[in-house]
């Protein structure tokens, strides 16, 4: 089977062609001069023709940010290409592919969970950690939608009731404490503390601190994988997962949150010793969402 795989980012567009479970090419192109729907559209089908010339193109899937509806082929709100609201685009490409949409952190946990860390599992979740923190679920071997495709959202269960501000208006949801636009802040507030710096702190930079041996570096990730495990107590409590998959940028700094992550879950976890349970860092990387859209396509979900 041959699937074009895009992944539609608020700069770029990516797109991968996938035959039999292998990736053959891989393009993009840029996302941030197009300003409405039509435009858009051309772009896709001009790649799709394009793929289509030297052999069939079998089906196209698409991965992205926000609230889709997948039974209907429908973008229902793209917050950051906003202008891509109420978007029909099954319809809009009917004429030349089949075609399967979902919500970008499900196609990345589909990746994970067909060629990944999550591979033969039926019960999997799967975090992607970076600017904001998403999730994909796999419940008895299936991709939990929910009745309004609003499923997994875990980035914004929320672990401390009148915590901090998040970004979707509510307080204390455990992405204001460890997505990739929060902690730093968290990080550089301590930091000075210590009488150290770190301006425009970032993930990355407290990464490199801590690879040089900094103590305060290295307690702040302790720091971070506690937060970490209070989110994910919750979510193994709700769904009782045998694989947590840990992908997105702050997955690459898992050797340094893993340990205190663990001492707090194997503390708060009911029966956590008796379970049959991992929780792993992502193996696909970016490429997630590509295997995931072939399996989305392929499985005709
Ligand atoms: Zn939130």
């Amino acid at each position: 089977m041959r699937v074009i795989a895009f992944d539609i980012g608020g700069t770029n567009i990516e797109f991968g062609i996938v035959e039999d479970g292998t990736i053959k090419e891989r393009g993009k192109t840029s996302s941030k001069d197009i300003k409405d729907k039509n435009t858009f559209v051309h772009i896709l089908r001009n790649i799709i023709l394009a793929a289509s010339k030297d052999r069939k193109v079998d089906a196209t899937s698409v991965g992205i940010a926000g609230l889709v509806n997948p039974q209907k082929g429908e973008i229902l709100i793209s917050p950051n290409l906003t202008f891509l609201n109420g978007l029909k685009l099954k319809d809009a490409l009917s004429d030349i592919t089949d075609f399967y949409i979902d919500n970008d952190a499900n196609v990345y946990a589909l990746g994970e969970w067909r060629y990944g860390a999550g591979e033969g599992k039926d019960n999997v979740v799967v975090l992607t950690l970076g600017t904001g923190v998403g999730s994909g679920i796999i419940a008895n071997g299936k991709l939990l939608r929910g009745a309004n495709f609003y499923a997994g959202e875990a980035g914004h269960v929320i672990i401390d009731f009148g915590g901090q501000w998040c970004k979707c208006g509510q307080r204390g949801c455990i992405e204001s404490y460890i997505g990739g636009d929060y902690f730093p802040l968290f990080a550089e507030r301590f930091l000075r503390k210590m009488g150290k710096t770190c301006d425009k702190c970032t993930m990355e930079k407290l990464y490199k601190m801590a690879l040089e041996d900094d103590k305060d570096a290295l307690y702040l990730f302790s720091e971070y994988g506690r937060y970490i495990a209070f989110g994910l107590v919750n979510i193994i409590h709700l769904l009782d997962p045998e694989v947590i998959v840990l992908g997105g940028g702050i997955a690459e700094s898992f050797e340094l949150f893993k340990d205190a992550m663990m001492a707090e879950l194997r503390r708060r976890v009911m029966g956590f010793e008796r379970r049959k349970l991992s929780i792993k860092k992502g193996i696909l990387g970016n490429l997630a969402g590509i295997y995931g859209g072939y399996v989305l396509a392929k499985e005709k979900m």
